[in-house]
């Protein structure tokens, strides 16, 4: 691997001691199930009921199926379950407005009509993601909701488009193909092919505001996981920090270390979460490299951001993957204050940023970058 300028930290772990730490951590990265789910928090247990609640006398917990993935939503104190409840209808009232998959939902009437009015809310959602847009040099594009259901993201009827029709795709999007009228709230997709797709941050996006609305009931400690990406509020009850495990990508049910965090978001994307096996036996997953139209294959295996804000985190985690290591690393170092990362290359080094140093756990060897 070429060398970035690493610090190398060998492992301080016996893997009893891991084994046991795992034990103890929430899981990013989709499922709720191995080394998160036995020993976790009974919050974030899975359970196979589509809507299920559970609270003890400290703490209350909600499981919801949304945005086709499933949620763990849990907070502590004594408005932990008024918050969660007023939490699961913000979900489904963000669900309403940002779903290209619910055909009535405000960004799926902007695709159809390619002009809305949209609410400040949208507007400023919309605006974040050109901004991202901008910021990672197109690496993160909301214009490529065509090529992700050519590829039968959107239905699950998986097929490889032709090259041909990828240039054709290729030709209507960028944000060029976007014109946002800030003051008056008007979106338009003055490319009649375009249609945008905010799967890449909407998750994000929610978890912020789930947040947000527990910290306005009072709630102090509380822990999200959306489908995996998981947001923190506070610390634990009893003072002590969050234990978000990190998916290993090549055993998804298990750890392959762990971040201590305290009102942060923790989001991770990797190839291992959405994909389909040609019939050659090769992975065509969904995160889908902009330049190309075809799933991003960059080195990378999976990033993990750790950030104050989710929407960033969210947005960061798909651009990151599409750019790789070494464009992720240099990005990281112009924007360092914003957030930390965690990459895992395909051959399984994994590399994380200083401001993690004294925070990420492994039992495997890992670099230190930015020290
Ligand atoms: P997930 O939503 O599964 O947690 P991500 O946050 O990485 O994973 O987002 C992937 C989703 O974002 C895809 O399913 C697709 O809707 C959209 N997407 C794919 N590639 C890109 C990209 N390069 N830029 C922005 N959005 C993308
Ligand atoms: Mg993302």
């Amino acid at each position: 691997m070429k060398n970035f300028g690493f610090q190398r930290k060998e492992s301080a772990f016996c893997c009893n001691l891991f084994f046991t730490i795992l034990s103890l951590v929430l899981m990013v990265g989709g499922l709720l199930t191995g080394c998160g789910q036995n020993n976790a928090p009974s919050a974030l247990a899975a359970d196979t009921a589509s809507q299920n609640t559970s609270a003890t006398s400290e703490s209350y917990s909600m499981e919801l199926f949304a945005m086709d993935t499933v949620m763990t939503l849990t907070a502590y104190g004594d408005s932990a379950q008024a918050a969660i409840e007023v939490s699961a209808a913000e979900i489904q009232r963000l669900e309403q407005l940002f779903s290209t998959n619910l055909e009535d939902s405000d960004i799926a009437r902007l695709n159809q009509d390619k002009q809305a009015q949209l609410p400040d809310e949208a507007i400023s959602v919309l605006q974040k993601a050109v901004q991202l847009y901008q910021d990672t040099n197109g690496a993160f594009d909301i214009t490529l909701y065509p090529i992700i259901k050519a590829w039968g993201f959107t239905t699950e009827n998986y097929r490889i488009p032709t090259s041909e029709e990828l240039q054709q795709f290729l030709q209507h999007t960028g944000i060029d193909c976007i014109t946002l009228d800030v003051d008056i709230g008007m979106v338009q997709l003055t490319d009649a092919q375009t249609e945008i797709d905010l799967g890449g941050i909407v998750k994000g996006y929610a978890s912020d505001r789930v947040i947000q609305q527990m910290a306005s009931y009072g709630v102090q400690s509380a822990v999200i996981s959306l489908g995996g990406n998981v947001q923190t509020l506070g610390t634990k009850p009893d003072g002590s920090l969050w234990r978000v495990g990190i998916q290993d990508p090549d055993a998804p049910d298990e750890c392959i270390g762990v971040v201590e965090t305290a009102n942060q978001a923790v989001i991770t994307s990797g190839p291992y979460q959405r994909y389909f096996i040609g019939e050659d036996g090769t992975r065509y997953h969904h995160i889908i490299d902009p330049q190309k139209g075809v799933p991003a294959e960059s080195g990378l295996s999976s990033v993990t951001i750790v950030s104050d804000s989710g929407i960033l985190a969210d947005g960061l985690s798909t651009a990151l993957f599409v750019m790789g290591a070494e464009r992720a690393l240099q990005y990281w170092q112009q924007r360092r204050a914003d957030f930390d990362t965690i990459l895992i290359t395909n051959d399984r080094q994994i590399i994380i940023t200083a401001g993690l140093a004294d925070c990420f756990q492994s039992e495997y060897d890992y670099y230190v970058f930015g020290e």
